[in-house]
């Protein structure tokens, strides 16, 4: 990479590719800084189906290294680097990065979220070893086997349906003593024979030896403590923005999401948050790239002005 870019783009999943197809079309040099691969979370789903244009569907995977070929045709540049740390009062702004120091005259932030962990001793040794936080990623490596879905919310319950296919039998692990989801998902997850919900209890303990073998729980109404064996848990509690590495220099909403409107503009002139990361409605792919749209535009008339 060079020293120095008009726009450096930290993300590269849908939001950060489209921010860098629109500001390198729009003659901006442009650098796409990403820590593992293009595509983001996208790229961790098997098909997206509600993204337009693609009238069978089309893989997370296969989307993500369109969007980046789709910004590079234009002239972005790629690098896979982690971004440690930023100084963005700075004009131009300094970007610290695992591969060395980058400056840029704007920076749009698209580092979207990552999941919400339960915070379980044991939760990261056994994670790829019987604890998964994607069932469309790894449900198949459970087929006809007994799993847990921990949350109640609509990923939960998408999860569970989408294991149930696959799985002997889903456990339903929430500690309400009702499920959050939409109407849409209680219907099917009422008909499917081999799901069945564990509600209002507590995960106490992951239970493990040299492979995953259950959870220990608590009975919220009774105190009662039992034992739910099974082969794998998939955890959907929720999703946490990756702002940790901003070091407090935006401002961010109470769940740590970066505060930008529609514009995607931050409380800082010149930087912009895209996708994900920021505070909005919906978080899919097609608003990901929208916001990355946005933020070229304003970033355009920042650079103009
Ligand atoms: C399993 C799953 C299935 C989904 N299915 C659909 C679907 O069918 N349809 C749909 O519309 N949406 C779907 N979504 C949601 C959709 O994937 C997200 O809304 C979208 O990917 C958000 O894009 P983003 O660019 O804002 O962030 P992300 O996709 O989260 O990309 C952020 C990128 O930033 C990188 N990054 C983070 N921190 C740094 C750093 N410090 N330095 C460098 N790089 C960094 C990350 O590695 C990541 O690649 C799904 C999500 C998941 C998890």
């Amino acid at each position: 990479m060079k020293q120095q870019y008009d726009v450096v783009i930290v993300g590269g999943g849908p939001a950060g590719y489209a921010a860098a197809l629109y500001c390198a079309r729009a003659g901006f040099t442009t650098l796409v800084l990403e820590m593992l691969g293009a595509g983001g979370q996208m790229a961790t789903t098997t098909t997206v189906d509600n993204y337009p244009g693609f009238d069978a569907g089309v893989g997370g995977f296969e989307l993500a290294e369109k969007m980046q070929a789709g910004a590079e045709r234009f002239g972005a540049e790629s690098e896979f680097a982690e971004v440690t740390a930023l100084h963005l009062a700075e004009n131009p702004k300094q970007l610290e990065t695992t591969a060395g120091n980058v400056a840029a005259r704007a920076v749009i932030i698209a580092t979207g979220a990552a999941p919400r962990k339960l915070g379980l001793p044991g939760e990261t040794e056994m994670t790829g070893r019987g604890v998964s936080y994607c069932a469309t990623c790894d449900g198949m490596f459970y087929r006809g086997k007994t799993v847990a879905v921990a949350g109640g919310g609509d990923t939960a319950a998408a999860d569970a349906l989408a294991l149930a296919k696959l799985c002997k039998k889903v456990y339903l692990v929430h500690r309400r003593d009702a499920l959050r989801a939409s109407q849409s998902y209680l219907a099917p997850l009422k008909a499917a024979e081999n799901i069945e919900p564990v509600l209002n209890v507590t995960i106490d303990a992951l239970q493990y030896d040299t492979h995953f073998t259950g959870l220990a729980l608590t009975d919220k109404a009774t105190g009662a403590k039992r034992e739910l064996p099974c082969e794998g848990l998939f955890v959907a509690v929720g999703r946490v923005p990756t702002t940790g590495f901003l070091g407090g220099q935006l401002a961010l909403d109470k769940n740590g999401y970066i505060v930008a409107d529609e514009t995607t503009k931050t409380s800082l002139p010149g930087v912009f948050a895209a996708g994900d990361v920021r505070t909005k409605a919906l978080r899919q792919v097609v608003t990901a790239a929208a916001d990355g749209a946005v933020a070229s535009h304003f970033v355009e008339e920042y650079l103009m002005s």
